[in-house]
């Protein structure tokens, strides 16, 4: 890894020799505004209003119905897609943007229990992001014979995967600590037990390289609006490995699965290869949206892109514990890099009120209960002086126990 920075001279050297500098460039960052919070809603790029503008002028205002057609709307799901399959080592085929990460995991996930009759258990782990464990506690109490669903440490799990395992669940970066599950010792322990393997991306795609085919993966999902910069609400996406394709059944039938889907039949045919994942119409707007996110990664290199992450993470570690070693804060995310996403988070009691405090001040990051603060280090618009300010302003926050007051005590509906 490249030597830390640890003064602001340092920093601005270290932006003006980074290989991502000009995609900082892209994206509209608000004047007065540290971004530490692309891990939960990514930056807009700036190419993205006008894209949504000619959509909705043209493609809409003037072009109407005719624009699935012309405008090529029909094909969303597979073009982004496509775009999408490069950075979690898919397939073009392999991909789809569609619906959200929660629907996508409820479809992949009961497709898989179908695909292995008599095995009885799915495996996860506690203190995953909550809708993906009720996802599938829903899913056991919908069906006939229920599964088992198995909640087990990370480290507990390979040893209980067995030959009476349907599938196994883990979001590959902890969406709390930051923690990177070793993708390929895993997906191997599955493969070995004749299980299925489906990884929640939400937290890697467009933040660590993701070699899915490589490890001989089954399924995957994925959020769109997270590191990919899709804007609020965007679509997100489903991978599967092909030799499934033919095999998948997914529960939620609709026309846009349908083999073809304006006959207007009365009768569900599933579309061919992966197609068939797809339910309803997509929303075209939270689309395009994406789509100008992805073209952002174009030419990224994610060798690159994973270095940069990784001195980022690690010079905010140690800026935070130079600066405020007596504070309070304990480190929740490895402290070792190759077991670290592109996040960092730290315990503190007072979590909630330094995070208020932190804001009011224009560092943006997040609070998740009951005490961790959290600091998403998107590469391709964080920079190293962003880093060395951020640390500097929490350095005068706990110095002067600014966050000490009764105004950053009271709780918004979103943290
Ligand atoms: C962000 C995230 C989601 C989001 O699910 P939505 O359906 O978009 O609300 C799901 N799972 C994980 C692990 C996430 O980090």
């Amino acid at each position: 890894m490249t030597s830390l920075p640890t003064t602001l001279e340092e920093a601005r050297a270290l932006d003006a020799r980074d290989p991502l500098r000009s995609s900082r460039d892209q994206f509209h960052l608000p004047d007065g505004v540290i971004y530490l919070d692309g891990n939960s809603l990514g930056c807009m790029p700036k190419a993205t209003a006008a894209r949504l503008r000619q959509v909705v002028e043209q493609e809409w205002a003037q072009g109407l119905i005719r624009s699935w057609n012309d405008a090529d709307w029909i094909n969303i799901p597979q073009r982004v897609g496509a775009r999408i399959a490069p950075l979690i080592g898919g397939e073009p085929d392999e991909v789809l943007m569609t619906d959200s990460t929660s629907i996508n995991l409820y479809k992949l996930a009961a497709a898989a229990v179908r695909m292995q009759p008599g095995r009885r258990k799915i495996i996860t782990e506690p203190g995953n992001f909550p809708t993906d464990r009720y996802i599938l506690q829903g899913l056991c109490d919908s069906l006939k014979e229920q599964p088992e669903l198995v909640t087990l440490p990370p480290e507990q799990i390979p040893d209980a995967i067995d030959r009476d395992t349907a599938l196994v669940v883990l979001t590959h970066v902890h969406y709390k600590s930051g923690r990177l599950h070793d993708m390929q010792a895993i997906t191997a322990r599955a493969r070995q037990q004749g299980a299925l393997m489906l990884w929640d991306l939400s937290h890697s795609a467009g933040a660590v390289p993701v070699d899915l085919n490589g490890c001989e993966a089954d399924m995957a999902v994925g959020c769109g609006y997270k590191y990919l910069n899709g804007g609020p609400g965007a679509p997100a996406f489903v991978w599967v490995a092909k030799r499934h394709h033919e095999r998948l059944n997914q529960p939620i039938w609709g026309w846009f699965g349908h083999a073809s889907p304006f006959a207007m039949s009365d009768d569900y045919t599933p579309a061919a290869g992966l197609h068939q994942v797809l339910t309803g119409t997509t929303g075209v707007l939270g689309a395009s949206a994406l789509e100008i996110g992805l073209e952002l990664f174009a030419d990224v290199d994610m060798g690159t892109l994973r270095r940069k992450s990784q001195a980022l993470t690690q010079a905010f570690i140690e800026g935070v514990e130079r600066r405020c070693p007596e504070a309070g804060f304990v480190l929740a995310s490895p402290r070792d890099a190759e077991q670290r996403g592109s996040q960092v988070s730290f315990h503190h009691p007072e979590g909630y009120a330094i995070m208020q405090a932190l804001i009011d001040r224009g560092v943006i990051g997040d609070f998740r209960a009951p005490d961790i603060v959290r600091f998403g280090m998107a590469p391709l618009y964080v920079s190293f002086e962003d880093i060395h300010n951020a640390v500097e302003i929490l350095g005068d926050i706990m110095g002067h126990r600014r966050w000490d007051d009764p105004k950053y005590q009271q709780r918004n509906a979103v943290t």
